[in-house]
């Protein structure tokens, strides 16, 4: 088949890229023995963002069950905290401005006990946007997401994709860090996600990515186990998303640095193959 053809060439192409440059020393995430991978094991799917996500849709109108995002009615907060005017406004021209519209939110509690709003970073123009789930003790204090250890590691798998943080954009489902680190309430992300609706609308990115369950499930409105969501792209708002583990389960569980690498080498695939002209 061509399209397979064209699919493993571009692979092909990519995993000699990530050969390259473990041989730079990115060796955290991918140098040890059992993250040598060949083709088969790494290619979670052979199909294309685009032809998953069509066949997904067709199987969610079949069952009559479409998959769409959260809304939230944002002329009153269920939690009865303030919810600035500026968010019921729907589009901004700027994450700039829109940062500065949102920034002193308190739509829900944890607008009270955060230290510093955590908005997003990168590249406002970035192809690959990963979103996690809310900021952590440093990232509270520091107000911009992933710069504890968690983080670190993000910077190294980026790296190993051939990217640069500079590249892409990271953000949160939620902006503020909820206390001593505990899961978000669905109530909190359902406030907070027009947020990052409306960054995904000015960064327009060409892939997402979820980092970890709570990111998932946000995103896709779903609750199934996050192990069953991998291996297979997903849509939010018409962007083909993928679903991997967050960089914190990886320093608590080695076995989670395999198939994250299996999911960025998926991604990169397709990312090559899209932009392949370019
Ligand atoms: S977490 Fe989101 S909704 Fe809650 S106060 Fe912070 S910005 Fe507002």
């Amino acid at each position: 088949m061509q399209i397979d053809d064209e699919l493993k060439e571009v692979y092909t192409l990519a995993r000699r890229a990530f050969e390259c440059q473990a041989e730079l020393g990115y060796e955290e995430i991918y140098l040890s023995d059992d993250l040598q991978l060949n083709n088969d094991e790494a290619m979670p799917g052979t199909k294309t963002a685009s032809q998953e996500i069509e066949e997904n849709n067709k199987k969610n109108k079949k069952n009559k069950k479409i998959i769409t995002p959260p809304t939230v009615p944002m002329e009153r907060s269920p939690m009865g905290s303030t919810v600035p005017e500026v968010a019921k406004v729907k589009k901004f021209r700027s994450l700039t401005k829109h940062n500065e519209a949102i920034c002193e939110c308190t739509a829900c509690p944890l607008g009270a006990t955060r230290t510093k709003f955590v908005y997003g970073v990168g590249n406002p123009k970035a192809k690959i946007m990963f979103v996690g789930e809310a900021p952590g003790k440093d990232e509270d204090e520091k107000g911009e997401p992933f710069v504890g250890r968690a983080g670190r590691l993000l910077d190294d798998i980026i790296k190993a994709m051939g990217l640069e943080r500079s590249e892409i954009y990271i953000a949160n489902i939620l902006k503020c860090r909820p206390p001593q680190n505990r899961d978000p309430q669905p109530e909190e992300m359902q406030l907070c996600m027009p947020y990052l609706k409306e960054q995904i609308r000015l960064i327009k990115p060409q892939f997402l990515c979820a980092l970890g369950r709570i990111a998932a499930h946000g995103l896709l409105d779903t609750t199934t186990p996050l192990g069953q969501l991998r291996g297979r792209w997903h849509s939010f708002e018409n962007i083909p998303l993928l679903v991997t583990y967050h960089p914190a389960a990886l320093l608590r569980f080695q076995k989670y640095k395999r198939p994250t690498w299996e999911d960025m080498q998926f991604l990169m695939a397709e990312y090559a193959r899209i932009n392949k002209d370019q």
